[in-house]
C-alpha cells in the first residue's frame, strides 16, 4: 500500500501528526511531511510505500482537507 501526501493541500492543523506521529511530522514550513517519503516528480507529492498502514489510514480520516490518500 502506498500514502500519498499533497502538501498544496495541507493547512498544518496537526491532526495527523498527533494521531500518527509514527509517520507524519510537521515540516519547518509549517506543513505535514510523511518521514522518509520519496517525493514524486511530477506532483510534488511525498508517497511511501507500506506494508501496513496503521495509524496512517486514521490520520488519512482526520484529515479536514483531504490531503492524505491511501492507495
Ligand atoms: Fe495537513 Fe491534513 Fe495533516 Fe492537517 S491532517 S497537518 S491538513 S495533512
Amino acid at each position: 500500500m502506498k500514502i500519498i501526501l499533497d502538501k498544496s493541500k495541507c493547512i498544518g492543523c496537526g491532526s495527523c501528526t498527533a494521531l500518527c506521529p509514527k509517520i507524519f511530522e510537521l515540516g519547518e514550513d509549517g506543513k505535514a511531511h510523511i518521514k522518509e517519503a520519496r517525493i514524486e516528480e511530477k506532483t510534488e507529492n511525498e508517497e511511501l510505500e507500506v506494508e501496513k498502514l496503521d495509524c496512517a489510514k486514521e490520520a488519512a480520516e482526520a484529515c479536514p482537507v483531504q490531503a492524505i490518500q491511501i492507495k
